[in-house]
């Protein structure tokens, strides 16, 4: 229970101004943008601050500690697990005024942020100022970078860089005790004991808050392309990422698309489908070196399509057009999530999918129930849309989804690739983890937060 005197000490902490308790206004706080038939019930009896520094943020979670209340910290909300909805009568701690650049370190390429910062607003600043730019790309950039670290967020560019485990150096945090530490820095190497900062990444606001970040950023650079290209079915398409992978072209995006969501997100949009033969899309852009680099792995990408059987395709010259093409694939869970039951983020080992794909269109055609897909399957991760029936969930969805995670789980993969387990898929993780792994993420936690406060009912119970 967050009685008045818990709320006169936090409004002494951050003034009145940033301690939100009209229920109107604090409803705004309480769900992400997890599908509807999905999300869990969010508690109302929720108090929000919007604390301006660090020593804020630990003035509260030591108030939160004392009197035992849940903590959920937000960030940009477009979280697809149900992360970030309180279940709990709770303290929401919104990261939103944190959103400065730290510190740009151009020597050794790397960008200090406050947590709070948009992915749109460090990609603008960062565009200002230096020639160095940040890969991720999501398709929603209002998350935040911490929102980005806490679920290891990946993305449409990962395929050369790696997602954000791979590129975040060092880190803030406040724990549950309300303590400051630090872990990591703006090193490349770094071995002096277990590595904490990596645990953070991924935790899902249950181990500790996230204040401030160090990433790593990469050299600009003018040798850009992308090709657009169709194929009958994803039986060639996929075949092709393979093969194109395997002849060591390492594209930074790799992007698939069945027609019928790549058409109605384009309606959605008003935009036109460049394509109109195909059934399936596969959207390459590649960012290289040099001129000769770039000429080779285009040539090297069109040669395995017309091998083949490509049906159609489009080379993507100019950044206006990619950017185009790109935006419809980022809009896809916009356009269609008034319509889905789920989509679903198994991931498997690259070249599994094919197999992955296979089972997919075996199973539905069992449950007799639509699927399609859209993903980025050069990194093995692809989003598959279960759609409602007569606007209800159907019958078949558990089972089905059950169905696909083992099928996804026996041949290597893992039933969220990078939306998280959040407060949707913590009944499905064991099947996923055994039975050690769970006890030893329990005893993390425990560690971490032994009251059990930051957002329970995450991830991990
Ligand atoms: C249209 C759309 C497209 C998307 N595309 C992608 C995609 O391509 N790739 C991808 O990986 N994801 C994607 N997502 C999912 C989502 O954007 C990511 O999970 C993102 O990382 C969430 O960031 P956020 O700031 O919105 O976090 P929130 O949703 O606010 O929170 C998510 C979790 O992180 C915790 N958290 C937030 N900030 C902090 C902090 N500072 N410290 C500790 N914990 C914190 C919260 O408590 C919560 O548990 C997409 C979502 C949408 C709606």
């Amino acid at each position: 229970m967050i009685n008045s005197e818990i709320r006169y000490l936090l409004r002494k902490i951050v003034g009145k101004e940033y301690c939100i308790v009209d229920v109107d206004e604090v409803a705004l706080f309480l769900y992400d943008e997890t599908e509807r038939f999905l999300r869990p019930q969010a508690s109302q009896e929720c108090v929000v601050v919007k604390p301006e520094n660090e020593q804020e943020i630990a003035e509260i979670v030591k108030i939160a500690n004392s009197e035992s209340i849940p903590v959920v910290v937000r960030g940009g909300g477009t979280g697809l697990c149900g992360a970030a909805i309180p279940t709990y009568p709770s303290i929401i701690i919104s990261m939103e005024r944190m959103n400065r650049i730290v510190a740009i370190d151009e020597k050794n390429f790397m960008i200090k942020v406050q947590s709070g910062i948009t992915l749109k607003g460090m990609n603008a600043l960062l565009n200002q100022r230096v020639n160095l730019y940040f890969p991720a790309k999501l398709g929603e950039d209002t998350a935040q970078v911490g929102g980005l670290v806490a679920q290891n967020a990946g993305g449409a560019k990962v395929g050369k860089h790696g997602v954000m485990r791979n590129n975040v150096k060092g880190m803030r945090v406040v724990l549950s005790s309300g303590d400051i530490v630090s872990f990591g820095g703006s090193l490349k190497k770094n071995n002096a004991g277990y590595d904490l900062m990596q645990l953070m990444i991924g935790s899902e606001g249950t181990l500790g808050i996230i204040t401030e970040v160090t990433l790593q950023l990469f050299s600009k650079t003018n040798f850009n392309s992308g090709i657009l290209v169709s194929f009958d079915s994803y039986t060639e398409a996929t075949e092709v990422v393979n093969r194109i992978l395997r002849k060591g072209i390492t594209p930074l995006t790799i992007e698939y698309l069945d027609r019928s969501i790549a058409m109605r997100t384009a309606e959605y949009l008003g935009e036109e489908w460049p394509l109109e033969k195909g059934e399936v899309f596969l959207l390459f852009e590649l960012s290289e070196k040099n001129e000769a680099e770039l000429f080779n792995a285009s040539v090297g990408i069109e040669e395995v399509c017309s091998r083949m059987g490509v049906v159609d395709y489009i080379v993507l010259n100019s950044i206006k057009e990619r950017n185009r093409i790109l935006e419809i694939r980022s809009n896809t869970y916009h356009a269609t999530k008034n319509l889905l039951v789920d989509s679903l983020d198994i991931s498997v080992p690259p070249a599994e999918i094919p197999n992955l794909m296979k089972h997919f269109n075996h199973i539905a055609r069992k449950y007799n129930a639509i699927i399609d897909t859209v993903g980025h399957v050069g990194d093995g991760n692809v989003h598959n849309n279960i759609y409602l029936k007569n606007g209800e969930v159907p019958e078949y969805y558990e089972d089905m989804k059950v169905e696909l995670y083992q099928i996804a789980i026996s041949i290597g993969g893992s039933i969220t690739g990078e939306h998280g387990i959040g407060k949707i898929r913590n009944k499905n993780l064991k099947m996923q983890l055994s039975k050690e792994e769970i006890e030893l993420m329990r005893g993390l936690k425990q560690l971490f937060d032994p009251k059990g406060i930051m957002n329970p009912d995450t991830a991990i119970y």
